[in-house]
């Protein structure tokens, strides 16, 4: 059975402890508010009380996912919450590859004991008291399906669109490798809870503002194909940000273009996003692994999808770290 990889004391954590902290990663995709909102519906159907922290506003990207208003990024009010359950609360990090993407509130945070990780990041490196972490899976979402029907639980409704969206996102609608026939069994279990694919669907893909748009155009206007077709990347600065009028996470998605090239093998997606930081997202098909790539620079992710950030610098001399490490993995693929 598909569950039992559960380790049991996970189960029993969840199962005894009446209050939890859940949190997700650093600028949170849709696994990551997904789950979050996922697990904090699951908990709360199971009689606890539950604070679910996100570490900054929700991105209007997914402000459409029933439950998002019960986020919180408050600060007062989590030292409150952990004061007020007086020692009987546990915390569930989700979706985090390692112990900094949990973000400012990490130290706060990793004091809260028993201390729970759910992950399926292939670089996880491992923090935390009790750990489930499945590269195999496609998503933490995934994985907290699993955990729900271990403790034969049925999600809710919110639940299951939460899933639906951490699911449906972190396979790229399923197209991904990461897609198992797992995850269609468990995507057919959502939409069995009444979840409607082209309603989630049109509220993940065609709910842009035009200001993205504009941006996209400059994006994809930077376009620069080498290592004869090989390599895509593309760029955005900051005043591209200022003249579109869009905002840091109308980004998200952009990197699929360069990815759809026939001849591509590895997309890249240099970002001025803050003053001090450039962050690089990347995306692979078939054997190359660009987690190997990100870790050199000190990020992480999955063999397809992975990034780092570079503080200071510019996009120039980051294209100009990051491209002869692509190189040299393109000219000695891996042997496994
Ligand atoms: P992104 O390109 O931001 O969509 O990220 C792709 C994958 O790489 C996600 O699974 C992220 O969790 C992971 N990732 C991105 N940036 C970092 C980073 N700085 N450190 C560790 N993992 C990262
Ligand atoms: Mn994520
Ligand atoms: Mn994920």
């Amino acid at each position: 059975m598909t569950g039992s990889r559960i380790p049991e004391n996970i189960l029993d954590i969840i199962r005894t402890t009446e209050n939890f902290v859940v949190m997700t990663h650093v600028q949170p995709d849709g696994d990551a508010i997904g789950s979050l909102l996922a697990m904090s519906d699951l908990l709360e159907h199971m009689g606890k009380r539950v604070f679910a922290f996100l570490d900054e506003p929700i991105s209007h990207l997914y402000d459409f996912m029933p439950g998002c208003g019960n986020l919180n990024p408050n600060i007062n009010d989590l030292r409150r919450f952990i004061a007020e359950c007086g020692g009987d609360i546990g915390a569930i990090a989700l979706d985090c590859g390692e112990a900094d993407r949990v973000g400012k509130q990490k130290d706060m945070m990793l004091e809260i004991s028993p201390f729970v990780v759910l992950d399926h990041h292939l670089s996880h490196q491992e923090f935390g008291e009790y750990r489930w972490v499945d590269p195999h899976c496609s998503s933490t979402g995934e994985m907290i399906f699993e955990i729900a029907e271990m403790l034969g639980q049925t999600p809710s409704y919110n639940a299951a669109y939460a899933l639906y969206v951490a699911i449906s996102t972190d396979t790229g609608s399923f197209r991904y490798e990461c897609t198992r026939a797992r995850t269609f069994e468990i995507a057919g279990k959502l939409v069995g809870l009444g979840v409607k694919p082209e309603q989630v669907a049109g509220k993940i893909y065609d709910n842009y503002s035009p200001e993205r748009l504009k941006l996209m155009q400059m994006v994809l206007n930077t376009l620069d194909l080498c290592e004869d077709g090989q390599v895509a990347c593309i760029h955005v600065t900051e005043d591209m940000f200022d003249v579109s009028g869009a905002l840091a996470q109308d980004t998200e998605g952009f990197i699929e273009y360069p990815r759809s090239i026939r001849t591509v093998k590895v997309a890249v997606f240099i970002k001025e996003t803050r003053r001090d930081v450039i962050s690089v997202s990347m995306r692979a098909k078939g054997e190359f692994n660009v987690a190997d790539i990100a870790k050199r620079f000190g990020g992480g992710g999955h063999r397809n999808a992975a990034g780092c950030r570079f503080p200071g610098g510019s996009i120039e001399s980051v294209r100009q770290k990051i491209m002869p490490a692509i190189r040299n993995a393109l000219d000695s693929p891996p042997t496994q």
